[in-house]
């Protein structure tokens, strides 16, 4: 093995689509940046995934939209069903529009567009094992190498980009970040990608991806049925973590079972993984370190979705990184612009929507068929909400609404107080302190939100 540089600007730990996304912004600016990844080089960007990516991403970071090798097919929107199939929400938002992509080509481009924007040092088959530290402020990474070798690399700033299970967000010492993630605020999954061999089975809705809520057959998550191509399909199931059993057998009888009719077929690729599904991080930042992506728990909480955040969180860490080293400063205060970016953007968005999916978890199916069926919180507000952070329903709409859930009164109540509580929250994200001082008051008044959604859930709880 040559011999490695050891000293750099930014570190940025895991080449996933959050890492390489980084890697390029900073390196493209000049900065002196090194990549490092676990996985050999090839096999980068191959991850157990739904594959569905918006295309508002690609414009907004002006990289090329996925083509050729890396696209699949492309997506009009996503449509949403009800536990009985009976109420079919289609969501046509633009931002939802977009690709499904191979996940693997689509990695190795990023991946190479990143190099290719002048990346200093990658390092393959590299494992992070721990943080240095000096004085408070994360000053690089103790790394086991290819040859089993442990070095130690120096950085300004170190970017986390390793993913849900960050070995280096275990190790961090913050007043500001957490550690752990809770388990009710991660969903476990298994998917398959399966391709018909014969015509005798055609694909559903090819334009669409469809997510289906059913609380018995997908507890605390969801069914996911996504097109890939004229005679193949991305299939798979979120449960809550604590499922008692083995995901794989509730994918084979209530997935796989359901939607797979014909005896022709291959199994391209299965299997499992997990993803977040709550608001980011308290702090994604501090002394000389930010992270980013699944490490940062930066995923839309109501489907998943976490590829756009990541390569978004990407863009902003390296910006704020080229400011901070701009003026040779590494501290929290530098990079508090980082989580500005983030919580008052898509940070807003998703706490809104992470409010609305523990109220979801908490529904019965009947209660959902209910609910969706009467649109008494319909897929538009969901949008307006979570997005503007404000939906002023007219007497006339809340009238409506009122009349047609007048037989589940607690029900209707319930869903008001949501909707009142997810517009605060979002306001308050978009609201985000400008500076560290003011974040211990913030923080206070978004767990009184938390605590009284969680209040409403416990009262429901006990008045069935
Ligand atoms: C089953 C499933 C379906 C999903 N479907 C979708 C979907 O359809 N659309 C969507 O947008 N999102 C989806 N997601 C979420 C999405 O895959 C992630 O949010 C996204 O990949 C996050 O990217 P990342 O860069 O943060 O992390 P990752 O893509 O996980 O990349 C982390 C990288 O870090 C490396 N690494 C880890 N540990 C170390 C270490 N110690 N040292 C060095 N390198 C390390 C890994 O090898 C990896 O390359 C899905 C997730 C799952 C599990």
């Amino acid at each position: 093995m040559e011999k490695i540089q050891k000293s750099f600007d930014v570190i940025v730990v895991g080449a996933g689509t959050g890492g390489t996304t980084a890697a390029r912004f900073a390196a493209k600016k000049g900065l002196n940046v090194c990549l490092i990844d676990r996985k050999q080089k090839a096999k980068i960007g191959d991850k157990i995934c739904g594959d569905a990516i918006g295309n508002e991403i690609f414009d907004i970071l002006k990289i090329n939209h996925p083509k050729n090798e890396e696209l699949s097919c492309y997506i009009k929107g996503a449509k949403l069903y009800s536990p009985n199939l009976k109420k079919c929400i289609t969501l046509l938002d633009p931002k939802q529009a977009g690709y499904i992509v191979n996940r693997l080509e689509f990695g190795q481009r990023l991946l190479n567009e990143a190099l290719d924007a002048g990346v200093n040092q990658f390092l393959d088959k590299t494992m992070a094992l721990d943080l240095l530290y000096q004085n408070n402020t994360v000053i690089g990474v103790q790394v086991k190498l290819e040859n089993g070798e442990k070095v130690n690399l120096n950085s300004k700033i170190l970017i986390d980009a390793s993913g849900f299970y960050s070995p280096l967000r275990k190790k961090i010492k913050s007043t500001i970040i957490e550690k752990n993630i809770l388990k009710e605020d991660s969903i476990l999954c298994y998917r398959e990608i399966i391709k018909f061999s014969t015509k005798d089975q055609e694909v559903q809705d090819p334009e669409y991806i469809t997510i289906i809520l059913d609380q018995e057959k997908a507890p605390g998550g969801y069914i996911w049925y996504f097109p890939k191509n004229d005679s193949s399909i991305n299939i798979g199931i979120g449960t809550f973590m604590g499922y008692r059993g083995k995901v794989k057998d509730l994918y084979k009888k209530n997935v796989f079972q359901e939607y797979v009719k014909t005896h022709n077929f291959d199994i391209l690729s299965s299997g499992g993984g997990v993803v977040p599904v709550r608001r980011p991080l308290w702090s994604c930042a501090d002394n000389g370190f930010m992270l980013i992506g699944d490490a940062a728990c930066q995923v839309n909480p109501l489907h998943g979705g976490g590829i756009d955040p990541s390569m978004r969180a990407g863009y902003h860490a390296a910006n704020s990184a080229i400011h901070a080293l701009e003026i040779d400063k590494n501290s929290i205060n530098e990079l508090w612009g980082y989580n500005y970016e983030v919580m008052t953007s898509f940070g807003a968005e998703f706490a809104s929507l992470d409010l609305l999916r523990i109220v979801v978890q908490s529904l019965s199916n009947d209660e959902l068929n209910f609910g969706l069926e009467r649109d008494l919180l319909s897929g538009e507000e969901i949008l307006e909400i979570s997005s503007t952070g404000a939906l002023n329903l007219s007497f006339v709409d809340m009238a409506v609404k009122a009349f047609k859930g007048i037989s589940r009164p607690n029900l209707l109540l319930d869903l008001n107080y949501l909707r009142i509580k997810m517009k605060e929250i979002s306001k308050l994200y978009k609201n985000f302190p400008d500076n560290l001082e003011q974040f211990p008051e913030w923080k206070k008044k978004v767990i009184e939100i938390y605590d009284k959604i969680k209040k409403m859930i416990v009262n429901k709880k006990k008045s069935k």
